[in-house]
């Protein structure tokens, strides 16, 4: 058993989500949002809470405010917004999927008012993912109109060539992921689909992707540690419930405001400090000994996978604490 308490280092660059509810359920969502999240959204008490403790630390650079979709709850994105300038926090920009932005002269007016609230940069996620869920007319709008409110230097599209790609498709409206790949010749279910995005094999993308990889046994990943990836805070998340995800490891909250920096130990924190040591394999091998665990046969498309499957199995103990919020750990 690991003795030696860990720290979460000093917090770098992160994400401020207002809630896991979205319009889109797009394929590679690490953080599996959907309209099927409970609605559920940070209170403004909650979003002062997390900004009076991001004040503390000294070398935070920025963050941004993102969802699920921040914008469905438009009054309270706007007071957050207000509330990030009035508390001097470095909101670098705010992320949204375009999903509103169906009326130009509806998006011209509520672009003014993000700018009007405080915010200074819009980043537009565009991809054929989101484009499954999102017209691009309404993504166009959006870039056009948030250029012209914000200034071209200050409208982030994620990604650039995705815009042009979706833009090349036949129609403005939604496309599958199936007519994208005709479209563009690319093999359904292949690699060089998701190098086009440079998908992160975890979250939603480990089921809903997974034709695109090749499955490993379970003993492929023996020995990887994940302790780099859990101890990175270059992009870390806080959720509504001020749960701190450090990583790309959504669903392991290891701290909670006010409190980001707690000593991390194998008794209070079982399955971070499992992780940080023997990765995901060595997580297994106890779950499988504890709680019954059993790895599926035809192996996985990542660590990540693996990992996931096994924090379903413990999530649904109702043992770990860690394992938040519960909702993560259903499709
Ligand atoms: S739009 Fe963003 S938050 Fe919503 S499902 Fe897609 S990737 Fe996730
Ligand atoms: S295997 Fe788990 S802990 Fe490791 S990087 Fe992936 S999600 Fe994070």
């Amino acid at each position: 058993m690991n003795t030696t308490p860990l720290s979460i280092p000093p917090l770098i660059s992160g994400g401020i989500m207002l809630s896991y509810r979205c319009t889109s359920t797009c394929r590679h969502c690490l953080y599996r949002c959907s309209p099927d999240r409970p609605d559920e959204w940070m209170t403004l008490d909650m979003a002062e809470t997390i900004f009076t403790v991001l004040k503390k630390e000294s070398y935070l650079q920025s963050i941004h405010i993102a969802g699920g979709e921040p914008t469905l709850k438009w009054p309270l994105l706007l007071d957050v917004i207000r509330l990030s300038r009035k508390m001097h926090i470095p909101v670098e920009y705010m992320e949204t999927n375009a999903s509103w932005c169906k009326s130009r002269t509806t998006t011209q007016k509520k672009m003014h008012e993000l700018k009007e609230a405080g915010l200074t940069s819009l980043l537009v996620s565009v991809s054929m993912f989101h484009n499954e869920f999102v017209a691009f007319s309404h993504t166009r709008n959006c870039v056009e109109i948030a250029r012209e409110v914000f200034g071209n230097e200050n409208v982030i599209l994620y990604l650039p060539h995705m815009y042009h790609l979706i833009a090349e498709m036949p129609g403005d409206g939604k496309h599958s992921l199936e007519d994208f790949c005709d479209h563009h010749g690319i093999r359904p279910g292949s690699l060089s689909l998701l190098k086009l995005y440079d998908v992160v094999p975890s979250g939603r993308a480990v089921s809903a992707l997974r034709h695109c990889y090749q499955k490993r046994s379970v003993a492929t990943f023996s020995g990887q540690s994940c302790r780099n990836d859990l101890l990175s805070t270059t992009h870390f998340h806080i959720d509504h419930e001020g749960n701190l995800f450090t990583g790309c490891c959504a669903g392991i909250a290891q701290a909670t405001v006010p409190d980001l920096h707690p000593s991390v130990l194998s008794d209070t924190h079982p399955v971070f400090s499992m992780l940080c040591t023997e990765g995901p394999f060595g997580l297994m091998e106890t779950s499988g000994k504890e709680h019954g665990f059993k790895p599926r046969h035809e192996g996985y498309v990542s660590k990540c996978a693996l990992c996931l499957h096994v924090r379903e199995h413990l999530s649904e103990t109702g043992k770990f604490h860690e394992l938040r919020p519960s909702y993560f750990y259903s499709e």
